[in-house]
């Protein structure tokens, strides 16, 4: 970086305005400043397993609060990817005392997907648990209150191809 940039860590160090506030699963293979290529301050980001957007939870609303009110994000994005484990545990029932307090999330998540159109390959389910989050997000009381104008978009992050789908 500072073969590139000498200048870059002292400009990092005087704050940070990113552009993108993004919820992302915890997988390792699904880092956004990595997949998407963007230099570090641009994108502030909340992490947990199968990117949920809960109400309840504390951390996100103080992140998602902090995005839209003090940094003032251009975008909301909720980034899921392909062979996520959160949704797969979910869905097929996994029980495990010390992730069951977090996989309901993601079953009520996936309670709304319409199983006559379910696909072996499971990437269905992962759209639409990113379509469920966006939704989430635009519910959330904070946003209500701070970001109506801010697009709130869905990208599904293919890790086998590494393609990024845009989801409407
Ligand atoms: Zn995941």
């Amino acid at each position: 970086m500072t073969k590139k940039d000498p200048q870059f860590f002292s400009k990092l160090g005087e704050g940070q305005t990113p552009s993108f506030f993004v919820v992302s699963c915890c997988d390792s293979r699904t880092c956004p400043s990595t997949i998407t290529g963007m230099p570090l301050g641009e994108m502030f980001t909340h992490r947990n397993i199968a990117n949920q957007v809960i109400e309840e939870d504390e951390s996100f609303r103080a992140s998602l609060h902090y995005a839209l009110d003090v940094l003032k994000v251009n975008y909301v994005i909720v980034l899921g990817h392909t062979r996520c484990g959160g949704v797969l545990a979910a869905s097929t029932g996994v029980q495990h005392e010390s992730m069951d307090g977090w996989l309901k999330h993601v079953r009520a998540s996936l309670e709304t997907f319409d199983q006559s159109k379910k696909d072996p390959e499971a990437i269905e389910l992962e759209e639409h648990n990113v379509r469920q989050q966006v939704q989430n997000v635009k519910n959330h009381p904070v946003y209500q209150r701070k970001g109506q104008d801010v697009p709130v978009i869905g990208l599904l992050f293919h890790l086998e191809s590494g393609e990024l789908k845009w989801l409407d």
